[in-house]
């Protein structure tokens, strides 16, 4: 599969291996990489998913993305270890349904794509250990925690984390900055955006081409790419229980890279009826789709944190995949919004309608699916529970009044010391990564 730059609409400069495109990250004219074409799956495969492992069904999904690159042999093992934890669907009730993302090593949805992307990295410089592969993330909350576990101990590989003071949890930034080894953390005074456009710019500055930068951003295609997954495991789930009804999946959002992935699924022809991308305040998107004008906002800090972004990157994406023409009554695309008060009610409400404990995140989604299409008791309606409820313990604690007991996973990172570097702007954190 060769990509192409989506600033590079006609296609006219070149196009990349998926390797290039995974390690540049960022094209060079700064647009997001996108596949030449969707593959097709077959009829057969896509109505009878039961019928295949996990491996199976991952392994069909992804190949075409990659073609000879990585060797069939490889490429199996590949997606059997990052896929080695359960990725269960819960039913609630008729027609309500969760899909639980946070059996990963660090209980939220990142683990796949970061575990994806560092086995990937692994494969193409195993014979180059020599030549130090620098790997920068920009994290809102659980990207950090997910690519630092995912790539620790890669050889060749450096890993460094940027992460916004005061704006992630307490588990979260310990999930990050308690590692060592070949993870650096640096706590950005500044938000998320901030973070992100360091990264950006460390790809674009002359002095720093011969480091060897690659992003491990939701925008990286090594990270996107495998969330498709976890769309076809939901309707395997469904399929076995053979439920047919139309589905839609809401997607708890902030950057936009899983819901993207999703879509991009279903182009395959994984038949998904609707997608709602389900937002905190920060809702760029929402407005967008109502008043047609892409204006973000200042960021502002929610019980979501994850999802604090006003300036999706991969909504490009989603526009390429759609068209521009996308507004309220698009049949298959729909945003809401949430407040901070709304998510707190829908966690309680979850809890006492369900008996099941929701994250801010995973509330967010329950409630774009609830509030979607809601005269129709057809639909399978999905949720996407992004983060374990204990990633946001006081949070969960306060709003439900319940203890949640920490899982071995958390616990062990209590008595860890965190260790980090503060970064007040770009020449620092520059100067940081000469040395790594
Ligand atoms: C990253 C994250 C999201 C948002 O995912 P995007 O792909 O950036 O839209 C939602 N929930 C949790 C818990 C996350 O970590």
């Amino acid at each position: 599969m060769k990509y192409y730059s989506l600033n590079d609409q006609h296609q006219q400069k070149s196009t990349v291996s998926f390797r290039e495109a995974m390690i540049r990250g960022l094209a060079p004219d700064k647009g997001l990489y996108f596949p030449e074409k969707i593959p097709q799956l077959e009829t057969e495969f896509l109505e009878n998913l039961p019928a295949y492992s996990i491996e199976e069904i991952a392994y069909r999904v992804i190949s075409p993305f990659i073609g000879k690159e990585i060797d069939q042999a490889s490429l199996r093992t590949i997606v059997k270890e990052t896929l080695d934890f359960d990725i269960p669907l819960v039913s609630l009730a008729k027609g309500i349904h969760t899909l639980e993302l946070f059996h990963g090593p660090t209980m939220a949805f990142k683990d796949v794509g970061a575990r994806f992307m560092a086995r990937c990295l692994g494969y193409f410089n195993k014979d180059t250990y020599d030549k130090t592969v620098r790997v920068l993330v920009a994290t809102s909350g659980d990207t950090g925690g997910a690519v630092a576990n995912g790539f620790l101990g890669v050889p060749g590989v450096e890993v460094i984390i940027l992460y916004p003071d005061g704006m992630v949890s307490d588990i979260q930034e310990r999930q990050l900055t308690t590692l060592g080894q070949n993870i650096t953390a640096l706590k950005v005074q500044g938000n998320f955006d901030d973070c992100q456009r360091m990264v950006k710019t460390a790809f674009l500055d002359e002095e720093l081409q011969s480091f060897n930068l690659t992003s491990a951003n939701s925008i990286n295609v090594a990270r996107w790419l495998p969330q498709m997954f976890y769309y076809f495991l939901a309707i395997r789930q469904l399929q076995e229980n053979s439920n047919t009804n139309p589905v839609l999946f809401s997607v708890p959002s902030g950057n936009f890279g899983n819901i993207c992935a999703g879509i991009l699924a279903s182009k395959m022809g994984l038949k998904i009826d609707h997608f709602v991308a389900a937002t905190n305040v920060n809702d760029t998107i929402p407005r967008y789709l109502k008043e047609g004008v892409y204006q973000p906002e200042t960021t502002r800090a929610t019980i979501a944190n994850a999802m604090d972004v006003s300036d999706p990157s991969n909504f490009v994406r989603i526009e390429k995949i759609y068209g521009k023409q996308l507004d309220l009554t698009s049949e298959n695309f729909s945003s809401r919004a949430y407040t901070d008060d709304q998510t707190r009610a829908a966690m309680r409400a979850v809890l006492e309608e369900y008996d099941y404990t929701t994250d801010p995140h995973g509330a967010i989604g329950y409630l774009g699916a609830r509030d979607t299409h809601a005269a129709d008791s057809q639909l399978e309606r999905i949720f996407l529970e992004t983060a374990h409820p204990v990633k946001f313990k006081k949070e969960v604690e306060t709003t439900l009044n319940r203890k949640l007991s920490i899982p071995p996973q958390i616990s062990s990172l209590m008595t860890l010391k965190k260790d980090y570097v503060v970064i007040d702007n770009y020449e620092q954190f520059k100067s940081v990564l000469m040395k790594k």
